[in-house]
């Protein structure tokens, strides 16, 4: 076997090692994806993201030009791991007085804490067998300027799905990813091909038709987006299709069928927080600052912060058809102020 075939062998087992389910290789490249992702940002698609945009000294998206951003890394190693946990779908939860949290923000631990603890480890071992004395790797879960699923397609990872997710052929899309970029010139895998089909689902089943066209999501009409990266007041016209989503959305992946069947962890950092998995609406409007940072702690919703929380709650409540949070709308709308006071206030108007 070639050194290149060998060095990529040993590191796929050491990721696997690590906990991944899933690695493969692929080549550092300029992949047509990334043009694709470059007219979505022209389009506006990103919304107010602004670190989509970010740009290097020639004024390219660095994102889209993987080669000018980090000259130096020939390959991206990427490893994935399943963070479904055995809890319904939010598709399959009627409570009136309940609302949805994202699958990925029950976790005990912050999955970016997780997924990186695993990949320095896999980065350690492959350090220890590369050849390359003057190796340079770098790790990324989330936070560096390329777009990973693209590397995770060509990776033989998954496919990239009409609802823009990552989906595995066998665990489907609960996927968190990681990468490992380095200089090393390791023997890429083959792309995962297309498994969608004329399956429509995901674009079916938008509540907000976020999912413009297949493959195509404006995050401006996006729930995920709207509740989390939203800041301020949500407009009047976007409330009602929110539902009683209050932070992130699954429905895309949930009417998915290649999650069907998807597989559960076992992995202890990945099982919900008490009190997450269909969380309680009026709990949520009224969590107090010190709650809320003491129950996330270490968990993606922070970014929310505690006031946008509790504004989509409140937005939740005015679409539950529930008239019993009528008394709390209320209070909230005369005791509070700002996004709080002006969401109870929309609310209580839908619900009456
Ligand atoms: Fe593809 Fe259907 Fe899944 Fe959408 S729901 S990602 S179209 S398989």
């Amino acid at each position: 076997m070639p050194l290149s075939a060998q060095l990529a062998a040993n590191i796929k087992h050491a990721a696997h090692n690590a906990g991944f389910e899933l690695c493969g290789i692929a080549p550092l490249r300029a992949h047509p994806e990334l043009d694709h992702f470059s007219a979505w940002v022209a389009a506006g698609h990103a919304g107010e993201m602004k670190y989509l945009e970010t740009r290097g000294e020639n004024g390219d998206l660095k994102r889209a030009s993987p080669e000018t951003t980090f000259p130096w890394a020939c390959s991206v190693i990427v490893c994935a791991i399943n963070y479904n946990t055995a809890q319904p779908y939010s598709t399959e939860v009627r409570d009136p007085q309940c609302g949805w949290i994202s699958r990925y923000a029950w976790s005990r631990e912050d999955y970016h804490d997780a997924v990186m603890r695993k990949l320095r480890q896999a980065e350690t071992k492959l350090r220890e067998i590369a050849p390359d004395t003057n190796l340079t790797t770098r790790c990324y879960v989330d936070t560096g300027p390329l777009v990973e699923r693209v590397y995770a397609k060509y990776a033989g990872v998954g496919w990239i799905g009409k609802n823009t997710c990552l989906i595995n052929q066998q665990i489907g899309s609960w996927l968190f990813l990681g990468v490992i970029l380095t200089s090393l010139e390791l023997t890429p895998d083959l792309p995962a091909p297309d498994r969608c089909g004329s399956c429509t689902r995901c674009i079916d089943a938008c509540p907000t038709d976020a999912l413009i066209a297949p493959y195509q999501l404006d995050s401006n009409k996006c729930i995920s987006y709207i509740t989390i990266e939203k800041r301020g007041e949500i407009p009047e016209e976007m409330r009602a299709g929110i539902g009683r989503h209050v932070y992130g959305c699954d429905i895309c992946q949930d009417v998915c069928p290649w999650n069907r069947k998807a597989p559960v962890t076992a992995a202890e950092e990945f099982q919900p927080r008490e009190g997450l998995v269909n969380p309680a609406l009026a709990w949520l409007a009224e969590i107090s600052e010190e709650e809320f940072r003491e129950k996330f702690r270490g968990s993606p919703i922070k970014r929310t912060k505690r006031s946008g929380l509790r504004r989509n709650a409140i937005i939740a409540m005015g679409n539950s058809g529930d008239a019993s949070f009528l008394p709390l709308l209320k209070k909230l709308e005369k005791d509070e102020d700002g996004v709080v006071a002006q969401a109870a206030k929309s609310s209580w108007n839908r619900l009456t």
